[in-house]
């Protein structure tokens, strides 16, 4: 096996040869790409992140976010109360 292909970020595929020859074929695996950090959900567009949470939240995950921000300022809701997930993207908002 060469050198490059025994690289972590290399997979092997089988192929099947002439007759019964066993071949393979080496693919570079590809990067994955922007997921929402919370719930994992595929971000769509998220190459000029410009909104709030851009490129890191989706947007039902940082809707709610906004709202349990806005539940902890209003005083209805403690910052321990959201869960460790989430927290700190509460936090950023609650400390503008
Ligand atoms: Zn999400």
């Amino acid at each position: 096996m060469l050198p490059r292909f025994r690289s972590k970020s290399v997979r092997k595929i089988d192929r099947k040869g002439l007759g019964k020859k066993a071949k393979f074929r080496y693919v570079r695996k590809t990067g994955r790409g922007a997921c929402c950090s919370i719930c994992g959900a595929v971000l769509a567009g998220a190459k000029s992140p410009s909104r709030i949470f851009g490129g890191a939240l989706c947007p039902e995950c940082s809707s709610y976010t906004i709202k349990l921000a806005g539940k902890i300022k209003g005083g209805n809701m403690k910052l321990e109360d959201v869960d460790v997930g989430r927290r700190e993207f509460v936090r950023c908002l609650v400390g503008r």
